[in-house]
C-alpha cells in the first residue's frame, strides 16, 4: 500500500455522531487515517479492520480503552478582543442595570474603545491562549466574529488576527464579519450613515479576504431593526458572504423568521423566537445555535431549545466567548447547561457540540462526526465512556486532541511533592 496509514486502535467506544439521530456508537473500535491528508481512511471494529488491513505497515497508537469522539466544534464566539469587563460583572452581580452600566462607560462599546487601542500583537497573543483553552478541552474548529472595530481598520485588524492565527494554531478558525455589531458611538444621531458606511465601504474590503465567509448581524432591541438586518445581510450575500443572525435575544424581532427568508445558515441566541420563527426556520434548513452560557450568566430565561430539538430542528450549542454578556469558553460548562437547563438529552447536546455546531458554520461535509473522508479531528477523554463528558458536572474529561491526525494535545500529570 503506498499511502502513508496510521491507526488509533483499542478505542473503547468511537462515538462516530454520524447518523440522523443518536451517537452511534461503536464498540472496540479502531480508526485508520491517512497521515498526509489528515483524513479519516476507515473506522470500524478492530476485529474487522485488522482482518482488512495489513497492521505491520500502519503506525497504530493505542487509545487504553478510552472513549474518542470528534473533536468539538463552537460555532459562536467573539474570542478577539481587547480588554475586559470585569468591573462591569461585578456591577452587574450588585444588581446595576444594563442602562445603568452604559451610562458609567460599560458595554460593547467599551470593548470596542479597547479593541482599538489594542495592538495586533497583543490580540494575537490573547487569542492563541484562548485558542489554547479551547483545545484543553477538545474544541478543534471554532467560528470567531469581528464587531469590536466598527470602523474599517480595527475589523480588518480583528480579521487578520484570526487569519494568522487559523494558519499558526492547531485550532480552525472559521471567520465572521460582524460590522453591524452595536451602532457606534460616533453615529447614534445618524445611524443611516454609518449603515451606509458598512454597505459601500467596509463590505467591500472584507469580502476581499477569502477566508471571510459569513456575514453577521446583532437584529434585536437597541441595535439593528429587521428591515436594516436585511439589508446589510443582502448586500453582504451579494459579495459571495453566508448570513447569521444574532437574533430574538434581547426582545422578540423576528430574527429567526428574517433568517428563514433570506436563506441564512443560522440564526443565534433566540432567547425570545417565536413559535411561527422556530416553524420557519424548520421549513428553510435554518440552524439554531443556542448559548445558555450567556442567558446563564445575564439570569435570563433560557431559549426554547427543548421545543426546536422536538420539532426535530438540528440544535448547535455555542459558548459565546465575549469579554462583557459571558466572559466563558467552559465546555463542561456549555453540556451542563444543555442538559440540566435546556432540557437536550445527552446524545443532543453532544450532537449539538460536534455535527450540529459543524452544520452551523457550513462545514458538515468536511468535520463534524466520523467517518471516511473526513478530517481526523479527534477528543480522546479521560473517562470510562461518553457519558462523563456530561455527569462529571464542569469539569474537563479530556485525554488528548488530535487535528487532522497529529496529536496536538495531551493531558498533563501533577509531580509528586
Ligand atoms: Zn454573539
Amino acid at each position: 500500500m503506498s499511502e502513508k496509514l496510521s491507526a488509533l486502535v483499542n478505542i473503547g467506544e468511537l462515538v462516530t455522531c454520524e447518523g440522523e439521530k443518536g451517537l452511534n456508537i461503536i464498540k472496540e473500535a479502531a480508526l485508520i487515517f491517512n497521515k498526509e491528508s489528515g483524513r479519516i481512511t476507515e473506522l470500524g471494529k478492530e476485529e474487522t479492520l485488522r482482518k482488512k488491513y495489513d497492521f505491520s505497515d500502519i503506525t497504530a497508537e493505542d487509545m487504553e480503552g478510552r472513549p474518542v469522539l470528534p473533536g468539538f466544534i463552537d460555532p459562536h464566539t467573539h474570542f478577539v478582543f481587547g480588554g475586559y469587563r470585569a468591573e462591569e460583572y461585578f456591577w452587574r452581580l450588585q444588581g446595576m442595570s444594563y442602562l445603568e452600566i452604559m451610562e458609567k462607560g460599560g458595554g460593547i462599546s467599551s470593548t470596542v474603545r479597547a479593541t482599538r487601542e489594542s495592538s495586533f500583537e497583543d490580540l494575537y497573543r490573547r487569542g492563541w491562549q484562548r485558542l489554547d483553552s479551547f483545545l484543553a478541552q477538545g474544541v478543534t474548529t471554532i467560528e470567531g466574529k469581528s464587531g469590536y472595530g466598527m470602523e474599517l481598520e480595527t475589523e480588518l485588524k480583528q480579521l487578520e488576527v484570526m487569519k494568522k492565527l487559523a494558519q499558526e494554531h492547531p485550532v480552525d478558525v472559521v471567520q465572521t464579519f460582524l460590522g453591524a455589531h452595536i451602532i457606534p458611538g460616533e453615529y447614534q444621531d445618524s445611524r443611516q450613515k454609518y449603515i451606509d458606511i458598512l454597505i459601500d465601504r467596509m463590505l467591500p474590503a472584507v469580502a476581499e479576504r477569502d477566508e471571510v465567509e459569513f456575514c453577521d448581524v446583532f437584529c434585536d432591541k437597541g441595535v439593528y431593526t429587521v428591515e436594516e438586518s436585511e439589508k446589510i445581510l443582502l448586500a453582504a450575500q451579494k459579495f459571495g458572504l453566508k448570513s447569521k443572525i444574532h437574533g430574538d435575544e434581547i426582545e422578540y424581532m423576528g430574527g429567526a423568521e428574517l433568517a428563514a427568508k433570506i436563506g441564512a445558515v443560522s440564526a443565534e441566541h433566540l432567547l425570545k423566537v417565536s413559535d411561527q420563527g422556530i416553524t420557519e426556520m424548520e421549513k428553510a434548513g435554518v440552524i439554531p445555535v443556542i448559548l445558555p452560557i450567556t442567558a446563564f450568566s445575564l439570569q435570563e430565561n433560557y431559549a426554547p431549545a427543548r421545543k426546536m430539538a422536538d420539532r426535530g430542528l438540528p440544535v448547535a450549542l455555542a459558548t459565546d466567548l465575549n469579554p462583557g454578556s459571558c466572559y466563558s469558553e467552559s465546555f463542561p460548562l456549555l453540556l451542563a447547561l444543555a442538559t440540566l437547563k435546556l432540557n437536550l438529552t445527552p446524545e443532543e447536546a453532544i450532537r449539538a457540540v460536534t455535527i450540529n455546531a459543524a452544520r452551523a458554520i457550513d462545514r458538515e461535509k468536511k468535520i463534524g462526526s466520523l467517518k471516511a473522508g473526513k478530517k481526523a479531528d479527534l477528543a480522546v477523554l479521560d473517562a470510562p465512556d461518553y457519558r462523563h463528558l456530561i455527569y462529571h458536572i464542569g469539569v474537563n474529561s479530556v485525554h488528548s486532541v488530535y487535528k487532522s491526525g497529529k496529536k496536538v494535545k495531551e493531558k498533563g500529570k501533577s509531580l509528586k511533592l
